[in-house]
C-alpha cells in the first residue's frame, strides 16, 4: 500500500520527480539528493514499508537483487573503486525517512567519506554473554 504523506511512496510512484536510473513495477532506484558521493543512489519500493522487519521476505530479497544490479551499473558508468550498501532501521541506526530504502554509496580512492564505524574491545566474557543472549 502507498502512504499519501511519505515523500519515498510519492517519489517512487512517480507524483514527485526523481532523477530515476531504474524503474519496474515494484521499485524505483534513484539519484540521492543529498549525496555521500558522487552516484550516491537509493532503492525504493513502491509500496511502503517502514523498515526491512516490515517487509516480506520475497519483497526484501527482489530489493537486493534490484540493489546489485543498480549498484553494478553505477560502478561500471561512474568508474567507482568500491560500493558501500547501506540500509538504516530505526533513528538509533540513521533512519531519516520512515519508508524502506537501501542506500547504493560508490566509493572513491581518497573520496573523504567515513561510513564505517569505529571498532570496541568487549572482552572474551563480554562476547560470550552477547551470543548467549542472542542465541539463548
Ligand atoms: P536515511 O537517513 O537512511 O533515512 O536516508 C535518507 C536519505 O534520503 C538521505 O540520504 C537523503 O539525502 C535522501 N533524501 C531525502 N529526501 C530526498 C529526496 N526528495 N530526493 C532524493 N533523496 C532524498
Ligand atoms: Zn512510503
Amino acid at each position: 500500500m502507498k502512504k499519501d504523506d511519505c515523500i519515498f511512496c510519492r517519489i517512487a510512484n512517480g507524483e514527485i520527480p526523481s532523477r530515476t536510473i531504474y524503474e519496474d513495477t515494484d521499485f524505483r532506484v534513484i539519484l540521492d539528493n543529498g549525496p555521500a558521493t558522487r552516484g550516491h543512489a537509493l532503492v525504493l519500493p513502491k509500496e511502503h514499508y517502514e523498515n526491512l522487519f516490515a517487509m516480506p521476505e520475497d519483497k526484501a530479497a527482489q530489493a537486493m537483487k534490484v540493489a546489485r544490479a543498480a549498484a553494478s551499473q553505477l560502478v561500471d558508468k561512474l568508474h567507482a573503486d568500491g560500493l558501500n550498501l547501506v540500509q538504516n532501521n530505526g533513528t538509533a541506526a540513521g533512519q531519516t525517512v520512515q519508508h524502506f530504502h537501501i542506500h547504493l554509496i560508490p566509493r572513491y580512492e581518497n573520496d573523504g567519506q567515513h561510513i564505517l564505524w569505529s571498532p570496541s574491545s568487549p572482552t572474551d566474557k563480554e562476547l560470550d554473554e552477547t551470543l548467549r543472549s542472542i542465541t539463548g
